[in-house]
């Protein structure tokens, strides 16, 4: 068997009613399933709303406690604030979130105006840069 894949893509949508997400929602399980099967992503999920309480449950299942390898592409808000809302999950296991979170904020990088071709070749650029 093939060697699983260290990155893990997780795709927040801000409850898919935010602005800031909402462009993304008609297409985003084509998106998803572009990054899940072309990409060296060992899995893609998606979360409505990651910095809640299931969200917090959620990255309690996700993080895998000590595996310092693993890094953590998580598409959601602004990289500060995502650094903010998850250092406690992050210190909790033992994990550096300064090396093991990659954060992408699709929003800033095109906006609402951004096609799901454009998200899937800056997903795509942040994929193959955390590989090497
Ligand atoms: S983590 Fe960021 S993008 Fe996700 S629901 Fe919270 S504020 Fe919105």
């Amino acid at each position: 068997m093939e060697d699983k894949s260290k990155l893990r893509f997780v795709q927040c949508v801000c409850t898919g009613e935010c602005p800031g997400f909402s462009w993304l929602v008609p297409d985003l399980w084509k998106l998803i399933n572009r990054v899940r099967t072309e990409l060296d992503v060992a899995y893609a999920v998606v979360h409505p709303q990651l910095c809640v309480k299931d969200g917090d449950a959620f990255l309690e299942d996700l993080l895998q406690e000590g595996d310092k390898d693993v890094k953590y592409i998580i598409s959601a808000c602004d990289p500060s604030m995502q650094k903010k809302l998850f250092k406690e999950a992050f210190n909790k296991k033992g994990l550096d979130i300064e090396r093991q979170l990659i954060p992408l904020d699709l929003r800033a990088t095109g906006g609402r105006n951004m096609t799901i071709e454009e998200a899937f070749k800056r997903i795509k650029e942040v994929v193959e840069k955390a590989s090497q």
